[in-house]
């Protein structure tokens, strides 16, 4: 069973096809995508050794011939000598102006020969195949590609759509629980952002779907797709809406950034614990009902999701610590940070006029 969700941005516009069993079946399904019959994959180590031969012989069994450049597993790949290395690689390799590279990995590969791609003989193609929940549900829709700095995290990047996203929801069996939760906490990020309804779903079937049933992760993933497909081509550049998408970031990315950008908080839990803590900030400025926030977490515990600072190991910065850390943040405009309040679940705006008291009141209460 395959679902498809249309990403409409004119002559760029591309589809995200879900379901299972479709590595096998990548050949004849990305065939028509490829001018001469050959391409190359880039990878991580991890999903190299699980998933690479499965999807090599299923574009050798629809006639494309493959080759991959495999690199590290981790955040740490996003980095200038790795982007040199995949860049150079491909050159290597003879990749062409009308050839496609395809990404196949989480978000961090997705990320990373995205931006190779974008940036190969000033723009060649790619192909999206995203093995990771979080990178099926958010990365790997949209365009955003980059790499980070030593100063900071997707500082250098292109926006540069993908031709096609191919999403085989099989490869989820081998990711572990906590990557998988990462993962939901970006689906939650759907339903609390822009659709009651959705959140309604999950908080019945969110068990279900972690202890692996297929048809409720292609509809979670189905409808995380096309909310992302339709902020995305409504803003591609991210002038309005698609701030929303960052709902739980700015905490997010403080908490990311005092623990070092490491195993201690993976990029999806600092996305949910922001979001529990966008909720508490809504409540205290009288923007949603007191008890919102309590729903919230209720459902993340009910998961088993990282929910709040105190499931973060070790020492973390105090309340200043971490608002110093937000001033940092790639979505300060004048020194102010933009936070993503919400007036219920599932109403979310944008707002860059939160007093720092109230957020220094947040931020100190969730750390006791
Ligand atoms: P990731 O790519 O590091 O993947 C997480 C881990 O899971 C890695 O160790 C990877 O090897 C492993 N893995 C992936 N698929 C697997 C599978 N099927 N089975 C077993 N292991 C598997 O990280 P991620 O969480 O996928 O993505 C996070 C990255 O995405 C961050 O760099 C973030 O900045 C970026 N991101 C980008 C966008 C965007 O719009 N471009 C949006 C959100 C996040």
């Amino acid at each position: 069973m395959t679902v498809t969700v249309p990403v409409a941005l004119g002559e760029r516009s591309y589809e995200v096809v879900i379901g299972t069993g479709l590595l096998p079946d990548a050949g004849s399904r990305l065939a028509p995508f490829f001018r001469r019959p050959r391409t190359l994959i880039v990878t991580d180590e991890t999903v190299a050794a699980l998933h690479l031969a499965a999807l090599q012989s299923g574009l050798e069994a629809g006639g494309i011939r493959s080759e991959a450049i495999v690199v590290p597993a981790g955040e740490g790949s996003k980095s200038w000598p790795m982007l040199e290395r995949v860049v150079e690689a491909l050159l290597a390799h003879r990749v062409e102006r009308d050839d496609l590279v395809i990404a196949f990995g989480g978000g961090v590969i997705g990320d990373l020969a995205g931006f190779a791609a974008a940036i190969l003989r000033r723009g060649v193609g790619f192909i999206q195949i995203p093995t990771s929940l979080l990178a099926q549900v958010d990365s790997s829709v949209g365009g955003k590609t980059g790499i980070n700095s030593p100063l900071g995290k997707n500082l250098i990047g292109a926006f540069h759509q993908p031709r096609h996203v191919l999403i085989d929801i099989d490869v989820l069996d081998t990711l572990s629980d906590r990557e998988f939760l990462a993962g939901y906490g970006e689906v939650v990020k759907y339903g609390l952002l822009g659709d009651a309804d959705f959140f309604d779903w999950l908080e019945t079937e969110g068990p279900r779907l972690r202890d692996g049933d297929k048809s409720g992760r292609i509809e979670a993933v189905r409808r995380s797709v096309a909310a992302k497909a339709g902020i995305v081509s409504r803003d591609e550049k991210e002038h309005g809406e698609r701030a929303l998408l960052n709902l739980g970031h700015t905490f997010g990315h403080a908490l990311e950034a005092a623990t070092g950008y490491s195993d201690r908080l993976l990029h999806g839990e600092g996305v949910a614990i922001g979001m529990g803590l966008a909720f508490a900030l809504s409540a205290r400025l009288g923007l949603c009902a007191q008890e919102t926030p309590s729903r919230v977490a209720a459902h993340f515990a009910a998961m088993g999701l990282r929910r709040s600072m105190a499931d973060i190991p070790g020492e973390l910065p105090d309340a200043d610590g971490l608002i110093e850390l937000m001033a940092q943040d790639k979505k300060v405009v004048g020194g102010v940070p933009a936070f993503i309040l919400c007036r219920a679940i599932g109403d979310s705006f944008v707002n860059r006029e939160v007093p720092p008291e109230a957020v220094r009141a947040v931020l100190a209460e969730a750390l006791v």
